[in-house]
């Protein structure tokens, strides 16, 4: 336990159950706000087979707030977003991101998960930086939470007691059971078969080289179909990810784990006689063929309870059409790290986790709801759904669509600030309205505040 401040703050004893991007960004943050971090992870890391995960410029910010060495991750800098022609592979819609650095103030980046995933590892448990660093134990799969007592037993029988403790263990949440959550989901219409493609390999055989567009590329995802393609560039560009979607009529694979054994080839290309050569002839030389499991999980009714709270894909999972999946989680971090820092901590921790609810339920599950529209039509994708311009443009509703600037002009302080005005007896005359500048006019015709 730490020690009382007079003026509220104390030093907390944190508990982070899950160690994934999530739990990692938020051992970084909270470190950083003088807490006492400890990290408890179901595995041991080994043997992960990753893909590619997006870092845009609302997760990107806080890697550099929180002195990140984002190099370490090995990224590739996004410059482009083209949807490309089903059959002719030709671009249907560009979002051209050359100006988003100068917009927005920070790189798209695009890491390999497991690149990412000890990047930020390092900086939560190294000894530079500010803070403790954080203690991380694997082999401590989280079982029970005494929701009274704050204390957390694991399945092989240890026990930790902790002032605040945070449900980052993922999609298959067990922390989120424990506080009283039991989603609705569903299998989702879609399933997704992930393959990596070395590079080398593909410019040896002849083909293009898609690592030079230094894009995130889409074949087909429009007229509500679910099939669609996405290529992401990453490990520098040596690597490439693709996510490959498919109706689930076609191929079911939500009974098996990301875990599993690669799938066979044939089983990848079958769903696509019609699509572009060129990408079929590099899903062909692809391997770590894996299915990713899709569940479409509604909005859960909060986040938090007593000392509890859930942080990323355990409070919000995501279908992962907005790549945002990531970004959230670390934005989640990001929350708590400002919560329980000096300058905003009085010391009551359920307190200050209802705040956090009321900061990150909205705007995560708004990209939750965001992501399952843009499964089967693309132009609700953030970027695209900024390219009203083009001849197959459609979405739901154009007022409700999510936009690029709803995402990177967003200030988080702002809304935390407006938030936690009326427990201290304030009211908030900032210019801003839930973290957005007041009188924004954003590309689906609203005007921030009205
Ligand atoms: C092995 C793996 C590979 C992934 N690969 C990709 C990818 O290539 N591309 C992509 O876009 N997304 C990937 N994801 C998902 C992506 O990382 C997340 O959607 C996103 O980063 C949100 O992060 P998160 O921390 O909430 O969840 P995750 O990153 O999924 O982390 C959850 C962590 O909690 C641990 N955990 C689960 N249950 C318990 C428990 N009871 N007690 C303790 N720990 C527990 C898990 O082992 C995991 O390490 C992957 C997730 C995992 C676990």
């Amino acid at each position: 336990m730490g020690s009382i401040d007079p003026y509220g703050w104390r030093q907390l004893s944190v508990g982070v159950c899950g160690g994934g991007i999530g739990g990692m960004s938020t051992a970084i943050a909270l470190r950083r706000a003088g807490h006492d971090v400890t990290i408890y992870e179901r595995h041991d890391f080994a043997g992960e087979v990753g893909a590619s995960v997006s870092c845009a410029a609302n997760g990107t910010r806080w890697l550099h707030e929180w002195g990140v060495d984002v190099s370490k991750g090995d990224p590739v800098v996004l410059k482009k977003l083209i949807n490309r022609d089903w059959k002719t592979g030709e671009p249907v819609s560009v979002y051209d991101l050359e100006d988003y650095e100068k917009r927005w103030g920070y790189v798209y980046n695009m890491f390999h998960r497991q690149h990412m995933h000890s990047m930020l590892k390092n900086t939560a448990t190294q000894e530079e930086g500010e803070g403790t660093p954080a203690k991380l134990f694997v082999n401590h799969a989280c079982k029970s939470i005494d929701l009274e007592q704050g204390i957390v037993t694991f399945d092989n029988g240890v026990t930790a007691k902790h002032d605040l403790i945070i449900g980052a263990d993922g999609i298959g949440s067990v922390v989120r059971t424990i506080i009283g959550i039991h989603p609705a989901k569903r299998a989702s219409e879609q399933s997704c078969l992930h393959a990596n493609v070395m590079t080398d390999k593909a410019v040896a055989a002849g083909l293009v080289d898609y690592s030079q567009n230094a894009a995130l590329e889409y074949w087909g995802g429009q007229e509500g179909k679910w099939d669609k393609i996405v290529l992401s560039p990453c490990n520098g560009g040596k690597l490439l990810s693709y996510y490959c979607f498919f109706p689930r009529a076609v191929g079911d694979y939500n009974n098996q784990s990301w875990g599993a054994e690669d799938r066979p080839i044939e089983e990848l290309l079958a769903p696509y006689p019609e699509l572009d050569a060129q990408v079929k002839a590099h899903l062909a030389i692809g391997i770590e063929v894996k299915p990713w499991r899709l569940w479409v999980h509604d909005a859960y009714p909060y986040l938090n309870r007593n000392m509890v709270a859930l942080l990323g894909d355990a409070g919000h999972p995501m279908m992962p059409h907005q790549s945002q999946g990531a970004c959230m989680a670390i934005e989640d971090a990001a929350a708590l790290g400002i919560l329980f820092n000096k300058t905003y901590f009085r010391g009551n921790v359920a307190q200050t986790l209802s705040i956090y609810n009321t900061v990150r339920l909205p705007r995560a599950t708004r990209v939750q709801s965001a992501a399952a529209k843009a499964a089967y039509n693309i132009n609700e994708r953030i970027g695209f759904s900024n390219n009203k311009n083009i001849a197959t443009y459609k979405v739901e509703d154009e007022k409700a669509k999510l936009t690029i600037e709803e995402m990177n002009a967003y200030d988080m302080y702002m809304d935390i600030e407006e938030q936690l005005a009326p427990s201290e007896g304030q009211r908030f005359t900032k210019k801003f309205w839930k973290g957005l500048p007041l009188g924004m006019v954003l590309p689906n015709g609203v005007t921030v505040g009205e």
